[in-house]
């Protein structure tokens, strides 16, 4: 077995952190974390602005599919979480919806809801490897598609969703047959069970990024912050940091977005830097609003497919954690963490975007009246959906294969630029096993070329 010498890690994110952790806990001690910014997290970092909210980077529910990420929520947070169901619904003209809407038809309009059975009723059926738009007709029928999944998936993605692919749908999506729907429909029975994250849990201080501050702090010893890696030289394998300064590796695992680290490495093969054009992402606007409000709404979060509202999503902060509200007040503050997305397909504006998007939590009914607003907060993700386009597996399959050839692992939402697996359960499962290769070439178990 080939000794695994120096682990360099890029990012203190959740991948990152999950293979610092992985590292650090089987006794191994020639490692080291860089992270560009000045704190843990990455995307599941949380901040708390001037006026004393709390904000996630989008709404963050934590459910996990690995033993490794429970053992290390039990670990860093034990009893310090809240446990929620999830109450979540969407906003359709005049009223709320249950979600997930294909399932639960019978609140809509009574002409929409039977424009929607109709296209049931009609459609073929999908398959996953055509493009999603193809395929959220064959299996929603076009009434859904026409009033939910098309608007709702372009105001997410914010990409045309026939340049995407379907396969990832997976357990992202709730499908349903006309049975099914026609059943809740006569029956008037509700159909809100369906999901992995139906219940979730949710720090009870510091947001989600609590628990990768925490994890950090055990492992300050190995991490250097406001460390940016500018260049990486392949053949010599160093690392160059924007101050100039130089820093060598055996092996490297980084979790910044792929496209990024092929633009650094030198050399890189004309073909792989090509691969690299070929992967496409989104970005979103996270507003928060901080309303004098005692904090009455039971909803989690909530869905917007409409165009009352520029958001897609909002969700009711406060409920998640007192903590997320000027001290813990809730009898006098409420907190909607909306999202935003952008592209080149759907440029946005920042200018004006928060009163825009307080003016669109009235409009689509989250809040009556017009309570006093005690916070307006901003973050830009310009990285936050890696979106599988119909050319991201054949791009990979290039700058990966290379990557892996050249000793370096690219894992983690953005560094593997896979939707599917690219939540915080599975950011940290792929840097436990990348952590594992590094020391015993362990077959990595979720990562896939
Ligand atoms: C809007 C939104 C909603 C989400 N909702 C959920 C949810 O409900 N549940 C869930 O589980 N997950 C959710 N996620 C996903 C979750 O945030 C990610 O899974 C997780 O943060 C990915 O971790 P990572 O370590 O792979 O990457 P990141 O969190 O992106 O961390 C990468 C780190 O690398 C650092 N870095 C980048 N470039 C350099 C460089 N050149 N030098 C040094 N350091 C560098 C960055 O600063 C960053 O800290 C959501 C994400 C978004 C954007």
């Amino acid at each position: 077995m080939q000794a695994p010498g120096k682990i360099l890690i890029i990012g203190a994110g959740p991948c990152g952190l999950g293979a610092a952790r992985e590292l650090s806990m089987r006794g191994y001690r020639n490692w080291k974390l860089v992270e560009r910014s000045h704190r843990a997290g990455g995307l599941a970092a949380s901040v708390t602005d001037p006026q004393g909210f709390t904000w996630d980077h989008g709404g963050h529910v934590v459910f996990s599919h690995f033993g490794e990420f429970d053992r290390l929520l039990e670990e860093i947070m034990g009893e310090e979480v809240y446990r929620h169901d999830r109450s979540s619904y969407i906003r359709f003209s005049d009223r709320w919806v249950p979600y997930p809407f294909q399932n639960n038809l019978r609140y809509l309009p009574e002409e929409v809801a039977y424009d929607c059975v109709l296209g049931l009723i009609d459609a073929p059926g999908g398959d996953p490897s055509t493009d999603f738009a193809t395929w959220m007709e064959a299996v929603f029928g076009t009434g859904i598609t026409k009033h939910f999944m098309r608007p709702y998936n372009f105001k997410v993605w914010a990409t045309p969703p026939e340049r995407m692919q379907s396969y990832w749908i997976g357990e992202r999506v709730s499908v349903l047959d006309y049975k099914r729907a026609l059943r809740s429909l006569v029956f008037q029975e509700d159909d809100i069970a369906w999901g992995p994250n139906n219940t979730f849990v949710f720090p009870a201080v510091g947001g989600t990024g609590e628990i990768y501050r925490r994890l950090a702090e055990r492992l300050a010893e190995y991490i250097t912050y406001e460390r940016d890696v500018v260049e990486i030289r392949v053949e010599d394998k160093i690392v160059r940091y924007a101050d100039g300064a130089d820093e060598d590796y055996d092996t490297l695992i980084s979790t910044m977005p792929l496209d990024l680290l092929l633009h650094k490495l030198q050399p890189c093969p004309q073909e792989v830097r090509n691969a690299a054009a070929k992967l496409e992402h989104n970005g979103v606007y996270m507003v928060g609003v901080g309303y004098e409000l005692e904090l009455k709404d039971d909803k989690s979060w909530m869905y917007f497919p409409q165009d009352d509202a520029p958001f897609y999503r909002a969700t009711n902060f406060a409920k998640y954690s007192p903590a997320n509200v000027p001290e813990s007040d809730t009898s006098t503050y409420s907190a909607y963490m909306t999202e935003t997305s952008y592209s080149s397909y759907k440029p946005t504006s920042r200018s004006g975007l928060p009163e825009e998007v307080e003016a669109g939590l009235r409009a689509a009914g989250v809040v009556e009246g017009r309570p006093e607003v005690a916070s307006l907060h901003l973050e830009d993700i310009p990285y936050a959906y890696p979106v599988p386009t119909l050319e991201r597996d054949r791009a990979l399959a290039t700058a990966q294969g290379w990557l892996m050839d050249s000793g370096i692992l690219s894992r983690g939402r953005f560094g593997s630029w896979k939707y599917e697996i690219g939540n915080m359960d599975h950011a940290v499962k792929m840097g436990v096993d990348a952590a594992a290769w590094a020391l015993e070439q362990r077959p990595e178990e979720l990562w896939t070329l």
